[in-house]
C-alpha cells in the first residue's frame, strides 16, 4: 500500500538558470523531479523528490516496444506579489487517470500526486520565471517498466514529474497561424485512444504535421477518422469557430482530447452570456460560413498558447483569410482574461487558482 511519505534528496548543486529571453520549450529542467513506483501486489510506493536524473531502465521494458505510457501538462504561474499558483490541477490528475483506464495503467491517487507536485514546486520555486508570459511547465507521466516482450499490459510501472521554464508563447501580441486541413492523414477513430493522452498519439501526428510544415502551415487541422468531415482538433489544441456571433465547438465524441484550456473557454463564454455551442461541426459548414461573410473567428485552444487564434485555413486547395490575418475581438478577450487569471492580475471567480 501506498507509503505517503515522500522523501526528499536535494540536489547537492545548483543548475544555473537560462535568462527570460533564451527560454525555449521544453530543453532545460529544473534540479529536482518527482518519482514513485508500482509493483503488482505493492501497488504505489517510495514516493520521493530526488535530482533531475537520466533513468536506467531495462531494454525491454514494455513502454519502449507497446508504448503503454500516458503523460499531462500544465503550467505553474509566478503572480505579481511573487506567488506561484497552478492552474486547475486537479483537473489535470482526473485526466491521467482516465487516460489511465484507457491505458490500462493502475490509477494514481489524484490528491496525493496534487501534494507530490505542491511539494516539488516549491523544492525548485526558484526555476518558476518571472518575466511578462513565462512560466513553469509541468509534465507528469507514467510509463511501462516491466522488462517483457509479451503484449500484456506491464506489471510495474514508474510515475515522473518534470519541470520546465519556458518563456512567453508569444513574443509580439496574439499572433494568428496558418492552418491546413487534413484530408489524407487522421489522428483518431471513435474507440480509439484520442481522448486519452498517450505518446502514440502525438507519434501518429508527427507525418501530417511534418507535410504541412514544408507547405507553409504551422499545425494540421484534425477531420473524423471515419468520414474524413467534421472538425475534431488543431494540432494539440482543441478548435473554436466564431460563427454569425455564436461560438461553436466540436463536441466530445470519444475522440477528441478533453482540453482544460476548453473547458474553461466554455465557462468563460457562458459566464460573458456569449451563446456557445458544443456539436458537431462540418468542414463544409466552416467554408460555407465563411463563403457568406458569416466565420467572423477560428482559434485553438490548449495549455500552451492559451488561445491560438488562426489567420488562415488551406481545405482541398482552398483558402480562407479569416479576419484579414489578424486575431478577432473574442480571441482577444478570452486569451487576455484566462491569461489574467492564470497569472493573477485578473480575478478569479470560478476558484480555478490553487
Ligand atoms: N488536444 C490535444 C491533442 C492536446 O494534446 C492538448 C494539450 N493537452 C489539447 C487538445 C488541449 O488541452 P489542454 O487545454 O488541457 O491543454
Amino acid at each position: 500500500m501506498l507509503d505517503q511519505t515522500i522523501k526528499v534528496d536535494l540536489s547537492s548543486t545548483k543548475k544555473p538558470k537560462p535568462d527570460a529571453d533564451k527560454l525555449q520549450f521544453g530543453k532545460l529542467f529544473t534540479d529536482h523531479m518527482f518519482i514513485m513506483n508500482y509493483k503488482e501486489g505493492q501497488g504505489w510506493h517510495d514516493p520521493r523528490i530526488v535530482p533531475y536524473q537520466p533513468l536506467k531502465l531495462d531494454p525491454s521494458c514494455v513502454v519502449f516496444h507497446y508504448g503503454q505510457t500516458v503523460f499531462e501538462g500544465m503550467k505553474a504561474y509566478v503572480t505579481k506579489d511573487g506567488e506561484v499558483q497552478l492552474f486547475r490541477p486537479n483537473k489535470n490528475f482526473e485526466r491521467l487517470n482516465r487516460s489511465n483506464d484507457r491505458l490500462v495503467i493502475p490509477q494514481i491517487d489524484e490528491e496525493f500526486a496534487l501534494e507530490a507536485l505542491k511539494k516539488l514546486v516549491s523544492i525548485d520555486k526558484d526555476w518558476v520565471p518571472t518575466a511578462e508570459g513565462t512560466s513553469l511547465y509541468i509534465r507528469p507521466f507514467i510509463i511501462a517498466t516491466q522488462p517483457y516482450l509479451g503484449v500484456a499490459p506491464s506489471s510495474e510501472y514508474m510515475f515522473i514529474i518534470i519541470m520546465s521554464p519556458v518563456g512567453a508563447y508569444y513574443k509580439e501580441g496574439l499572433n494568428p497561424v496558418k492552418i491546413q486541413v487534413e484530408d489524407e492523414y487522421v489522428r483518431t477513430v471513435k474507440g480509439g485512444t484520442g481522448e486519452a493522452k498517450t505518446g502514440g498519439n502525438y507519434a501518429a501526428s508527427l507525418k501530417a504535421q511534418e507535410i504541412s510544415g514544408e507547405k507553409g502551415y504551422s499545425q494540421v487541422l484534425w477531420l473524423d477518422g471515419k468520414e474524413h468531415k467534421y472538425v475534431e482538433e488543431v494540432g494539440s489544441m482543441n478548435m473554436f469557430f466564431k460563427v454569425d456571433g455564436k461560438v461553436i465547438t466540436p463536441a466530445l465524441n470519444g475522440s477528441i482530447l478533453q482540453g482544460i484550456t476548453r473547458d474553461s473557454i466554455i465557462q468563460l463564454l457562458k459566464h460573458w452570456n456569449v451563446p456557445v455551442e458544443e456539436r458537431r461541426i462540418s468542414i463544409e459548414e466552416i467554408y460555407e460560413a465563411a463563403a457568406n461573410g458569416k466565420l467572423e473567428e477560428a482559434f485553438g485552444t490548449g495549455t500552451a498558447a492559451v488561445i491560438s487564434p488562426v489567420g488562415e485555413l488551406l481545405w482541398k486547395n482552398e483558402k480562407v483569410v479569416l479576419n484579414e490575418g489578424k486575431t478577432g475581438e473574442i480571441s482577444k478577450r478570452l486569451y487576455d482574461t484566462l491569461t489574467g487569471i492564470q497569472y493573477g492580475t485578473e480575478p478569479d471567480p470560478f476558484g480555478w487558482t490553487v
